[in-house]
């Protein structure tokens, strides 16, 4: 099994449904959904915050907010939690076996074009954001969610989620939209809120859905803020994937001697074991509507 990182996006198969959950092999419903069976998910932010995000620090607490607004559907109809485990020096995203893993929210301050040599084979090896600390996807993308799974069972280790400030200008304000050059702390360009609260819709399993007034809509407009409350839809998957008193559920049930093979893998913890359960990458992208940066207007 080798990680492969796709953009669900990129495929151009996105649901129309209230809510369409994440699968093993992006977008083909015959695949395992993706899901958390912890009961409580810790989740960090980098120290380094956003530091053209005014007022400062104000990210922080924006991101803060996008876990909590989850964390009130989970509390009502769900099955786990979400806790904040404090600003960390990490910035690096993806999963090492036997690493911390932490679950971690960052703003990559530069682009990957900018800082990383073309000749270096961090691109072949889709490396160059970890090692330079750099923004390696699409300049159109505002914040990808990295997440790391069995194939087979579903089960999610680690999610990440990165956010592109060379590309947009992130706010915290609740409007009105910004005019550019942006002069005042008090107008939307890119919500933090907004961004978050769809990209933890990733972070928990679910895919994107072009149903009208989803959070996880694949695009968002300049000074939008409608993602930060959740949805019906949403809310529902929530209650179905996540059932409070019971196991999280799958969408296919392997069989007991896969079940048996996994288990043994992950007891085991030899490199041998390691390798025979590497698991899968996932990326989802936030793609934002607008016009070209730069043009006036
Ligand atoms: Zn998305």
């Amino acid at each position: 099994m080798i990680p492969a990182l796709v953009l669900a996006l990129s495929l151009g198969q996105v649901s129309s449904a209230p809510y369409a959950r994440s699968r093993a092999d992006a977008g083909d419903s015959s695949s395992q959904c993706l899901f958390w069976t912890v009961p409580k998910i810790t989740w960090y932010q980098s120290s380094v915050g956003n530091p053209p995000t005014k007022p400062a620090g104000s990210e922080f607490d924006a991101v803060r907010r996008s876990f909590q607004n989850w964390q009130e559907v989970f509390s009502s109809c769900g099955n786990l939690s979400m806790a904040e485990g404090g600003t960390v020096n990490d910035r690096e995203v993806g999963y090492e076996v036997g690493g911390d893993n932490r679950n971690l929210v960052l703003f990559r301050q530069r682009r990957c074009s900018e800082v990383a040599p073309s000749n270096d084979s961090c691109w072949t090896d889709d490396v160059c954001g970890n090692k330079y600390d750099c923004w390696s996807n699409d300049s159109q993308t505002i914040a990808v969610t990295l997440t790391t799974y069995d194939e087979i069972s579903g089960i999610i280790y680690d999610s990440d989620i990165e956010l592109n400030t060379p590309g947009f200008y992130f706010t915290t304000s609740d409007g009105p939209l910004c005019n550019l050059p942006v002069t005042t702390t008090h107008c939307v360009s890119t919500d933090v809120e907004n961004t978050m609260t769809h990209e933890i819709g990733h972070f928990i399993g679910l895919d994107h859905t072009t149903y009208l007034g989803s959070t996880m809509n694949p695009r968002a407009q300049p000074g939008e803020t409608s993602k930060r409350t959740i949805d019906q839809g949403s809310k529902d998957f929530v209650c179905a994937a996540y059932p409070k008193g019971k196991p999280s559920v799958a969408c296919i049930h392997p069989t007991t001697e896969q079940t048996l093979g996994r288990k043994a893998a992950l007891a085991g913890c030899s490199s041998a074991g390691a390798e025979a359960w590497l698991p899968a990458l996932a990326g989802w992208v936030l793609l934002a509507v607008r016009r070209r940066r730069g043009a006036g207007a």
